[in-house]
């Protein structure tokens, strides 16, 4: 399927103010598109402030809705007269969560429904671009032992996560599994997935609660500085990221999955310590060991990291 998406027409960002999202939206604003950005709350000015600076300044043009994925029929609004739909909002949350079908599975699966549905509903939509990860392509590392030459591609999705293994990856994988049922029942429009290695990189915002930011603020204030976790994972840079979303949206032969991913094999977080220690000196407590395996299995809990398949990914 072949999809001429209008630069005039307005584009849905969900969860625009997110760590990728935001990124997005200033690519797009940057281009002279317009944009229409859904926050859960529009009284948290703050949460989105950012993205209304870069709006004063750019060619394109912004506009802020309100919608919660939980909240049937809440994107329908933002919607309306867009040809092109680009759905990021889902908790992307590893440590801390206690009810993981409440706080993880029910937003990703049930938003995903409800964003879907919407779109189902609103004549002008073309294409939606799913934010997927490589965690719904593959969850624990002994998934490889299998797969032909030892890779993973796009026709692979993750079997090993569940609601108490790396409940994250389970509900992407949920989440994105639903997203092709729905497209596959019509034959309106058409979607494209972007599959995002763990992403890293500067944030436009100070209010995420992404992993990714997580992950940063904990090397940087020396959480690792005894030791990391003998984890390794494919990054992306967040730019990229954001640009593989425009190509998805834009190209018209766009079609499928796309496994985002910047580094040609997987880096260990000592690795990332070593890089950050070369480029900002000594003096900070980049992590520069690994933990013990039995420490691991001690703090990997308490850490969001769950070891017995191996290791898995991020993202
Ligand atoms: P983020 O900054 O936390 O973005 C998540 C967004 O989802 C936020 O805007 C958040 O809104 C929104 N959201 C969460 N629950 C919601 C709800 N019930 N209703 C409406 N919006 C809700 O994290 P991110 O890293 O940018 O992640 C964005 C997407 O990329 C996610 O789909 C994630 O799975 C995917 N991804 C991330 C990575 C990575 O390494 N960062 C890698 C692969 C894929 P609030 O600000 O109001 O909470």
């Amino acid at each position: 399927m072949s999809v001429t998406i209008s630069p005039e027409s307005p584009i849905l960002v969900t969860g625009g103010s997110g760590y990728i999202a935001s990124w997005i939206v200033r690519q797009l604003l940057e281009k002279g598109h317009t944009v229409h950005a859904t926050v859960r709350s529009k009284s948290k000015t703050h949460k989105y402030a950012h993205l209304t600076k870069i709006a004063e300044s750019a060619p394109g043009t912004l506009k802020i809705f309100e919608a919660d994925l939980l909240k049937d029929g809440s994107f329908a609004e933002g919607m309306a007269g867009c040809e092109l739909v680009m759905h990021t909002a889902s908790p992307f949350v590893i440590r801390g969560i206690k009810n993981p079908q409440k706080e993880l599975v029910d937003p990703a699966l049930k938003g995903t429904r409800n964003v879907l549905d919407s779109v189902n509903a609103t004549d002008s939509v073309k294409r939606v671009v799913l934010t997927s990860s490589v965690v719904s392509i593959y969850g624990d590392n002994r998934e490889i032992e299998d797969k032909k030459e030892g890779k993973f591609t796009e026709n692979h999705w993750n079997t090993t996560s569940s609601l108490k293994h790396q409940p994250y990856s389970y509900s992407k994988v949920l989440a994105e599994k639903e997203a092709w049922k729905i497209v596959d029942g019509q034959e309106r429009w058409d979607m494209v997935v972007i599959n995002p290695a763990f992403v890293l990189g500067p944030s436009l915002t100070e209010n995420s609660n992404s992993a990714s930011l997580d992950f940063m603020k904990g090397i940087l204030s020396g959480e690792m500085k005894m030791g990391a976790p003998d984890l390794s994972f494919g990054l992306v840079d967040v730019r990229d990221v954001a640009q593989a979303h425009l190509e998805a949206g834009y190209r018209a032969d766009a079609a499928g999955r796309h496994i985002t991913c910047g580094t040609e094999t997987a880096v260990s977080m000592v690795e990332i310590g070593k890089v950050l220690k070369e480029k900002f000196g000594k003096n900070h407590p980049f992590p520069t060991r690994t933990l013990p395996k039995f420490m691991m299995y001690l703090v990997g809990p308490m850490a969001g990291f769950n070891w017995s398949g191996g290791g898995g990914t991020f993202g």
